[in-house]
């Protein structure tokens, strides 16, 4: 066996990935993409505000999933509003407006269920009633059950 080959050229430079957007570069002390640095520290940080919500970046495609908690700091700070797309736990991981999708619209004005305009922050909807709540399980997707298709094997359809 000769030497490693790190980045497929068998040259001296160390490619590192960064841990965030997955960008190959050389090595450095923050990526060249997103500008997240490499520290363990870093890592850690960013790993507590992972969960299962992504928010639609086209600029920062690669970027992990956030906790609901820095969801609703992003409303906070104005990076997420009522026509960002989005998806988590309370779309089954489909896209969509944020002004439409549960445990989230509410903090935007608007009531997921009958689109009606309301003060936002309310806990339940003043024209539908309907409660709001909040998502809370950072590790859970809130994906269905695997249904089999029409063209599975043990699908519904056949016999
Ligand atoms: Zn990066
Ligand atoms: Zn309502």
């Amino acid at each position: 066996m000769s030497e490693p080959v790190v980045d497929g050229r068998a040259g001296k430079a160390k490619i590192v990935i960064c841990p965030y957007c997955g960008k190959a570069q050389a090595m450095a002390a923050s990526c060249a993409s997103c500008a997240g640095e490499f520290s363990p520290l870093s890592r850690q940080a960013t790993q507590n505000e992972m969960g299962p919500w992504f928010v639609r970046d086209e600029n920062q495609p690669f970027r992990p999933g956030i906790a609901y908690e820095r969801l609703l700091a992003m409303i906070d700070e104005s990076r997420v509003t009522r026509n960002t797309i989005l998806r988590g736990p309370t779309t089954g991981q489909l896209w969509t407006v944020a002004k439409r999708v549960p445990c989230v619209a509410h903090h935007l004005g608007d009531c997921h269920a009958c689109h009606a305009k309301i003060n936002p922050h309310l806990t339940d909807c003043p024209n539908c009633r309907v409660r709001f709540g909040a998502w809370l399980d950072r590790n859970h997707l809130g994906l269905p059950e695997i249904r089999p298709m029409p063209w599975d094997p043990d699908g519904v359809e056949g016999d």
